[in-house]
């Protein structure tokens, strides 16, 4: 038998499929009839050889070798990048959740996400361009004209054009709201974009023949704050009509920006319509408008909610492959004796055998497979809401996602982060230097809880708006949902009914303290814990996903499953209790916040 890989677990991708998540039912819906659990399992494997063999083997060197700028103002990457991509094009994978008619597998959102992982493990920087490209692709799908498909996404799926999210601006981020790109319209139908756009991932670079920046503007003249913003297909170079390219957009890049990980990705500041180019003979960015005026950031937020579940499960894959390469590490490294062994002459023991180590690992394990499943769940809910037969069940599902969306973005990117940290001391001094690859991983997931929304703003999204929506519908089933698992934990008895018991107990408090908190009238007074209430309602879920897996492990036998009780069982009884001090807090509607003046800081 191979080694097990330490990019991702197979075992446990397989188990949270087909035992938890039942995802071959799926093919008997049309959309997915062509599938079974062959064709999953054929292209989970063929993502696991080609992340393993063409990913993972420059994660580090691009690490080392971030993109610079040569004296002809072109990214120069190291040439693996281009070599796996092209790698990645050639099997088809840039098209897998694609419609069949657009050369593309039709696969679930659920196997595509889970196929993912692997890359999101193997290799952050490089992932980032065909992940864009897929997500900017989507988005033209549900919005763009057939024409605008044609012309900008079959190439996409050729691996011809990449594509960007150009949202942020340099005093714009959290707040978009205030962007103040602006896009004029012309007579022939096209706009003209004027503006900077700040952190652009893979902004400029010569992996391919054009970019796709999917921009969001205002148009002059139209309402203020968010309702005034449209979304705009700005390519790098102009598309003829016969699909060749055309002449150069005035679309400039500025700078790159250093950062502290995700190195091998190329990030930017981008100028549109400063002049540099001047595409018919003037300055300005021609832009198309995508779908209607001003409905730009609302097609945004359309994609937002799989990406930001999107952006969950990269956080999760970085702290998965950092736990195997630290459970790894504790199996051979060999380091003193335990507490009773008093004897010098005795042979040192592999790190794991220590109970704090264990601890470390333990604690790693149930944040990465408590993650996997939230992020794996969400994303069949994203199918549910796609394709359930039922309308009723469509409705359902979108409304369970609208509220778990900034769980599944932030409590991996906290928790995933955590369990990196941890990787790193399980290797002591090791983990700090660059000969190992903890370190990386943990530079590379710090930026999840700052990009598709800061965890702060997530917080504020939670219980500002996700919780008190359609009359507090969402909240409600989410706890009524939760509270179903628990009840068939409760049938089965013993030590799953008493977890369930306990979860029971704090989805209760969380009722409870959500009503408090918006009954006070007072929403700055509510608002100022949000943050506190998102990691609070965070533990309960990933809690809830623990039970769910617990269920699918219940009768079955072997280390699997036992690894999967004790990580479930470490996660009631060390992480779940954190939520009774924060509810306590919340229940409180503690002030200090508030009462804080900025110059006392
Ligand atoms: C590596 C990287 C890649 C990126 N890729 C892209 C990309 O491809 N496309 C793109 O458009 N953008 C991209 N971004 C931008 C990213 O989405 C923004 O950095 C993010 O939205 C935060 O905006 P900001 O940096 O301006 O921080 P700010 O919005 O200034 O936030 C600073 C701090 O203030 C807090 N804060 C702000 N407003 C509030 C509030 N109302 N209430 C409470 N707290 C608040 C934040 O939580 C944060 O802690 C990327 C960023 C990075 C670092």
């Amino acid at each position: 038998m191979a080694p097990a890989s330490v990019i991702m677990s197979r075992r446990d991708l397989q188990f949270l499929l087909y035992e938890w998540l039942d995802v071959c039912t799926l093919s008997t819906r049309e959309r997915f009839a062509e599938h079974s659990r062959e064709t999953f399992d054929a292209v989970l494997e063929l993502g696991a050889d080609i992340a393993t063999e063409h990913f993972a083997t420059h994660n580090k060197k691009a690490d080392q070798n971030e993109p610079y700028l040569d004296s002809d103002g072109k990214v120069v990457l190291i040439d693996e990048v281009k070599q796996a991509l092209e790698v990645f094009v050639e099997a088809g994978l840039m098209a897998g959740q694609l419609d069949a008619s657009l050369g593309g597998m039709q696969l679930p959102n659920v196997v595509a996400k889970a196929l993912q992982m692997w890359f999101h493990a193997a290799n952050v920087g490089t992932t980032v361009y065909p992940f864009l490209t897929m997500a900017n692709a989507h988005l033209l799908i549900a919005y763009g004209s057939p024409e605008q498909v044609r012309t900008f996404v079959e190439p996409m799926i050729a691996g011809r054009f990449f594509g960007t999210m150009c949202l942020s601006e340099p005093q714009a981020g959290s707040s978009l709201a205030d962007i103040t790109t602006r896009a004029v319209p012309q007579d022939d139908g096209t706009y003209r974009l004027t503006g900077t756009k700040m952190w652009i991932s893979a902004g400029d670079h010569e992996l391919t023949e054009n970019i796709v920046h999917l921009v969001l503007a205002k148009i002059p003249g139209g309402p203020a704050g968010v309702k005034g913003i449209s979304l705009f297909i700005v390519p790098k170079f102009l598309v003829e009509p016969d699909g060749n390219l055309g002449e150069r957009n005035d679309v400039s890049l500025v700078g790159l920006n250093h950062k502290m990980g995700y190195r091998g990705g190329t990030n930017t500041l981008l100028n549109f319509g400063e002049g540099a180019h001047t595409p018919g003979g003037r300055a300005g960015a021609v832009g198309h408008l995508l779908g209607e005026k001003h409905h730009g950031l609302a097609y945004m937020f359309h994609m937002m909610n799989e990406a930001r579940v999107g952006v969950g499960l990269g956080a999760t894959a970085l702290g998965y492959t950092g736990y195997l390469h630290a459970l790894d590490y504790a199996r051979t490294r060999t380091q003193g004796r335990l507490p009773g062994d008093k004897d010098p002459s005795t042979p040192a023991v592999p790190i794991i055998e220590h109970a704090d180590v264990r601890r470390m690992l333990l604690a790693q394990k149930s944040y990465v497979e408590g993650g996997l499943a939230l992020g794996l769940y969400c994303s069949l809910l994203v199918d549910e809401q796609d394709t359930a037969v039922d309308v009723a069940d469509r409705e359902r599902a979108a409304l369970l996602l609208d509220v778990l969306t900034p769980i599944a973005k932030s409590w991996p990117s906290q928790w995933c982060l955590e369990a990196n940290n941890l990787a790193i001391q399980v290797h002591g001094g090791y983990g700090y230097t660059r000969d190992y690859d903890v370190e990386q991983f943990y530079r590379d997931n710090r930026l999840n809880p700052i990009h598709e929304g800061t965890h702060g703003i997530h917080g504020l999204d939670l219980l500002g708006r996700k919780v008190t929506m359609r009359g507090g519908a969402g909240l409600s089933l989410l706890l009524d949902t939760a509270e179903t698992t628990v009840h068939r934990a409760a049938q089965v008895g013993g030590e799953l009914a008493q977890l369930g018991a306990q979860l029971h107990a704090v989805l209760e408090r969380i009722a409870k303290t959500t009503a408090t908190l918006h009954g006070v009238g007072e929403p700055n007074a509510a608002l100022a814990n949000a943050t506190v209430y998102l990691e609070a309602v965070g533990h309960a879920v990933v809690a809830w996903m623990w039970l769910e897996q617990l269920l699918a492990a219940e009768g079955k036998s072997g280390d699997f499953y036992d690894g999967k009780r004790q990580a479930g069982r470490y996660f009631f009884r060390w992480e779940l209790p954190r939520t009774g001090p924060q509810l306590d807090l919340l229940g409180s509607v503690d002030t200090t916040l508030l009462d804080t003046d900025p110059d006392w800081l």
